[in-house]
Formats: C-alpha cells, structure tokens, sequence
C-alpha cells in the first residue's frame, strides 16, 4: 500500500516536472485535460530533448530530422512522460513515439500500401474486404503517431478530418449493401473527433437495421487515457452493442491512467479487446507478452490479435522472422488462460486479410486416430468415432429448418475453401485465373 502511494506521488510529481518544462504554470489539471494534451503534442527533436533532459550528438538530431521531412513526429506529453530518460534506447515508448533513421531505410519487399487498403476502398473512407464487416475511416488523425504504423503513408496528412458530406457517402453505402453487419469505426484515431461528431456518426449507423454490431479501433487508452470522459463513455453507452479494440504493445503502457480508462469503458459494458503488433526491440520476447496479456485481463481486456509487421515502408527495423511470433505463441498457449492468448495473424500483403498462424498440434492422423501433442510435448491420441453419419447439406434439410429459421438474407455465399468443402456447390478445384495450363485447354493465347 505504502508503495503504491509513493509510486503515484512519484509519477504525479514526473507529469508535473515535464508540465511545468511545457509553459509556466502548468498544474495536474492541465495534465489530464485531453485537449491541453493535443495542444502541446511534440513535434520537434528539440523539444523531446528538453522534456526528457536528454541530449542527442548533432549527427543523429540531423538524422531525426531528415526522417521527420518524411514521416513527422506527434507524441503526447502524457506518453512521453511514459519514457525512461536513463535507459531511452532501449526503452519500448521512445522506440514506438522517437524516429528512427532506419525509418529512411526502405527495403525492395517494402510497400506503401501493403494491404491494397486503397484498392479496396468502394467509397472515400470505406475498405470493404470482408463480406459481412468494413472498415470506416473516420478521422484522419491521431494524437501519437506510432512509428511503426501501418498506414504510415498517410501520417500528417492535411486533411484531418473527413467532410461531413464524405462521411454521409461512407454511411449511405453501408445503408445500401444489406450484407453488412459489423462496422469497424477506424483512423486515424476516432476518438480525436469531437464528443458530438461521434456521437452523430453513431447515430446514424445505428438507425440502419442490418447493422449489428459497431466496433471502435483506438489507441487513445494507450496514448492519451485522459480523453475517455464521462460524456464520452455516457454517449458510447447509448450504442451498444459496442466492442473497442485498443492497441497496448508493452506491459510498460499500462499504467493508473490507462487502467482508470480501461475501466470506465468496461463498466459502462463495452467489451474490450487488444491488438498487438510484434515489435523488433519493443515486445519480441515470450516473457514480455507474457506480462502483457496478464495485464491486459487483469484490466479486462482480451488479447484480440498479435500482428506481424506489415511490409509498409519505413518498418524494416522493426520486423521480426514469423518464427518469433511462432516462440511466442508456444509460450503463451496452455501455459497460461485461454482468454490471455491472442490469435497471431498476417495481414496478408496485396490484400488477402489476416491469415493465423499457429505452432503444429496435430502431427500425424490415420483413418481411426489422430496423434496430437500438448503445450509440454506429451504426444496423445484422439479416437475417432466408429461411426458417424454425415448430413448431406442442401441448405435445405430439416435439421436446419426445424431449428435455425434463416431469411434469405442472413444465408451467406460460401466462398474459398468452405465453398470446396460444400455439399451444396459442385466446385472441385480453386485454379489461378492466370493458370497455363487451363489457358491452353480453352485455346485463347
Ligand atoms: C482487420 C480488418 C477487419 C476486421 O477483421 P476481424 O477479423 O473481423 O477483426 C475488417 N476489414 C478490414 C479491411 C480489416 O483489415
């Protein structure tokens, strides 16, 4: 008890000494207002040197402002003050706020835009890759820039915020395409949009029947805690069902004011989830993660995704072989809680959407046995039945009939592998349109 208090004196009187460093005056009560907190952002190498009290060689500041030139810098006092002034080259909150010349480094792999968002955009403002979700961009603008953003392309952008007309096209589209359930609210950062434009915008998507659920992607508990208000959560409230995914990647973000944040969203019944990306010199250790996921359900928040890092330009020094993301997941599963484990996925480059990756549990099968092995390398068998009957799928039988009353717009198209796997279609292969072979069957080259 006694060390926690001391801790957060400790921390109050850090927040106050880089306050004070930021205009005279400066009190807790500024600190913890999220529009002073976007007012005095850092944006130069200067001014994270006098903060921090730390001191670059000329040659790397005229390094990090080359990188600025072409990917600019925003980071919020709040996070700043996260950072470890004795050890910042190796600290996890320097290396995701602070550029780093690397960033200039762009391999031949590397892509603007790696996940073909743009080319799947239907509308301004819209990615509709999956069939039954989109993505909406609804603000162009965060108040941290991470520098390993995916859509590092578009960082510092003039146009923040989108029109209101631009926005009314993103809504009127998924008012027409009935086949959309699930709404990703996404950025930029929505939550840097005024109480009253997001609460405008989620009023008019919830007004649409067929959607049913609205998700938030954000990383303000992360970078600027201090903007999840009463109001905001009381307007939140108002739109369930809700869910938010956040963004934590280092036990280290976790602190009492994003734990106070996280638990007003929770409380006002907002399931919370967490995306990660793995991160080269940030979170690529078993152990890390580890702390991570505990904190975060500790928080009530649920490990979602474990990112690898995209192909984006800029990114180099911070990707890590598929094979530490692999490590970390035979550390986490059945070593810990089953909700602490997030899935690991890549986003697949070109536009395929994520793909998960997992260590091998299955590792060999007969017609009557499948050889499994566990977390702690016990190898076991599973017998399978000696009898099963397969239902024959129609679509139309009377299991489903008699149980699962579906309209006709609720049944989806089957696509992919599950369409191979179909009984209803008569599709036996899945062949590249570019396929030789069938080319010279049909004659046309
Ligand atoms: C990640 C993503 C989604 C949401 O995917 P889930 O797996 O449902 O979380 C939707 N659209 C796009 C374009 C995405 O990248």
């Amino acid at each position: 008890m006694q060390s926690a208090t001391k801790s957060n004196k400790s921390f109050t009187n850090k927040h106050l000494k880089i306050a004070g460093k930021i205009h005279d005056g400066a009190n807790l009560s500024n600190w913890r207002d999220w529009q002073w907190q976007i007012k005095h952002a850092i944006r130069d190498i200067d001014v994270v040197e006098r903060l921090l009290g730390i001191e670059f060689s000329d040659e790397k500041r005229e390094f990090l402002r080359k990188t600025l030139d072409k990917f600019p810098m925003s980071i919020t006092p709040y996070y700043l003050s996260l950072i470890d002034p004795n050890d910042y080259e190796n600290d996890p909150i320097f290396l995701q706020a602070i550029p780093s010349p690397s960033e200039l480094q762009i391999s031949r792999h590397d892509m603007a835009d790696p996940l073909a968002e743009d080319k799947d955009s239907t509308v301004p403002g819209i990615t509709h890759r999956y069939p039954d979700r989109v993505l909406f961009y609804i603000s162009h603008v965060c108040s941290m820039y991470c520098r390993h953003c995916t859509r590092k392309r578009k960082v510092g952008d003039v146009d923040l915020y989108p029109s209101k007309e631009d926005l009314l096209a993103g809504i009127e589209y998924i008012r027409e395409h009935t086949e959309i359930r699930d709404v990703l609210l996404s950025g930029g950062d929505p939550f840097m949009l005024s109480d009253e434009r997001l609460d405008w915008i989620l009023s008019l998507l919830r007004e649409i029947p067929h959607v049913e659920i609205l998700r938030i992607g954000t990383r303000i508990p992360v970078v600027l805690p201090y903007r999840v208000t009463d109001t905001l959560v009381n307007i939140l409230k108002k739109y369930h069902p809700l869910w938010i995914n956040t963004h934590f990647n280092h036990p280290r973000e976790l602190t009492a004011s994003s734990s106070m944040a996280l638990a007003k969203l929770a409380d006002a019944g907002i399931p919370l989830g967490n995306q990660s990306v793995l991160l080269a010199g940030v979170n690529d250790c078993p152990r890390i993660m580890r702390r991570l996921v505990h904190k975060l359900v500790l928080n009530r928040v649920r490990p979602y995704y474990l990112y690898q890092c995209d192909l984006s330009e800029g990114l180099t020094h911070f990707r890590t072989p598929v094979g530490k993301g692999i490590e970390i997941m035979e550390s986490l599963i059945g070593h810990t809680s089953g909700f602490a484990v997030p899935t690991y996925v890549i986003d697949a480059p070109g536009g395929g959407g994520k793909i998960p990756v997992m260590p091998q549990y299955l590792i060999s099968w007969s017609a009557n046995k499948v050889v499994l092995r566990n977390y702690e390398g016990v190898i076991t068998t599973y017998r399978e039945p000696d009898s099963y009957e397969p239902n024959f799928c129609d679509r139309d039988c009377d299991k489903c009939n008699l149980t699962l009353k579906l309209n006709p717009a609720e049944e989806s198209k089957a696509i992919g592998i599950e369409k191979l796997l179909a009984d209803y279609d008569k599709t036996i292969s899945l062949v590249p349109h570019d396929n030789e072979r069938l080319k010279r069957r049909n004659g046309d080259d």
